[in-house]
């Protein structure tokens, strides 16, 4: 991957049939070691930088991170029968309820307005985020609506929390069934350079997030690279690898027409050797919306090799 490829893919990018001839993963990779890049994708995607000073970094950081926790809060305590995010597409765990988390906002917002003597701060207008916390703990609106509002708005700030804030507005967008916008999050959260390690975590989720979007669109090869990625990078961490492989188990399923069942066995053997393998893998696939993938699985043959991972529907 070079420079050129990436200028490439954004000259691209409103086009989806050229777009998709671009491995995204390779370019994200390519844009999170090169300083030119991440600079070309950030103004592509317009996110302002944050002035020097240590108090308004800080200020913006607690900003952004109440904000993406608001939008997990709404997304867990909403009802909305339409909105089905109970599968294995990996985010943040929840941290507070909305109430507390808009507060915290709120006053994230005073303290940024205060510190700038106007409601400027930095070329965002503080006005939009106080307007968007106030909109998310009041409005009517679908909960994922809600959420990628909070989220977009979030990601228009590079602070430290901008990998994990763009892999939320990925998974919201793939909830909501947009899969170039969140292709194009998921890219972004890959593209960010120095991330800490939660935000290096959300680059695994965003590798396993990326596999899926890319298994929509049937392109296989590319989701199962995305997948491998995702499940190297979490080892290399120390962290689970249960997403990934669990990408790799939905790709290997669709597939097993033409690679065969024992693709699917080796990815089943890795999950299950996962500490507390078996039961997670069980509940992973008790998720309705992974019935497709447990009636394939069934259809395999795995349930007879492996009865405990159908447990619950005995
Ligand atoms: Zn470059």
């Amino acid at each position: 991957m070079t420079c050129g490829d990436v200028a490439a893919y954004l000259d691209a990018f409103l086009d989806h049939e050229a777009r998709a001839r671009f491995d995204v993963a390779s370019l994200s990779e390519h844009a999170g070691g090169c300083a030119s890049c991440a600079t070309r994708l950030a103004g592509f995607f317009r996110v302002l930088e944050i002035p020097e000073s240590a108090y308004l970094r800080e200020t913006l950081d607690e900003l952004a991170i109440a904000m993406h926790g608001l939008a997990l809060a709404v997304i867990r305590e909403r009802v909305d029968p339409e909105a089905n995010t109970d599968n294995m597409v990996p985010v943040a765990a929840p941290e507070g309820a909305s109430e507390d988390l808009a507060r915290q906002g709120a006053e994230m917002v005073d303290d940024a307005e205060d510190w700038a003597g106007s409601s400027r701060v930095s070329g965002h207008d503080m006005a939009e985020f106080r307007d968007v916390i106030d909109d998310a703990a009041r409005s009517r609106e679908r909960k994922l609506d809600v959420a990628a509002k909070v989220c977009e708005a979030a990601s228009r700030v590079a602070t430290r929390h901008l990998p994990r804030v763009l892999n939320l507005l990925g998974a919201v967008r793939l909830w909501q069934s947009d899969v170039d916008a969140a292709e194009a999050a998921f890219l972004r959260t890959l593209a960010c350079r120095d991330a800490d390690e939660d935000g290096r975590r959300a680059q695994v989720f965003a590798h396993v997030n990326l596999a899926y979007v890319q298994r929509q669109r049937r392109r296989w090869d590319a989701a199962d690279l995305s997948a491998r990625r995702a499940v190297a990078l979490a080892e290399e961490l120390g962290e689970d690898p249960l997403f990934g492989l669990f990408a790799q188990l939905c790709i290997a399923v669709d597939r097993v027409a033409d690679s065969g069942v024992g693709a699917v066995e080796r990815v089943v053997a890795r999950l299950i050797a996962l500490p507390s393998g078996t039961a997670r893998l069980r509940d992973a696939l008790a998720l309705e919306n992974n019935k497709p993938v447990r009636d394939a699985l069934r259809d395999a043959g795995i349930g007879a090799s492996h009865p405990a991972l159908f447990d619950a529907e005995r």
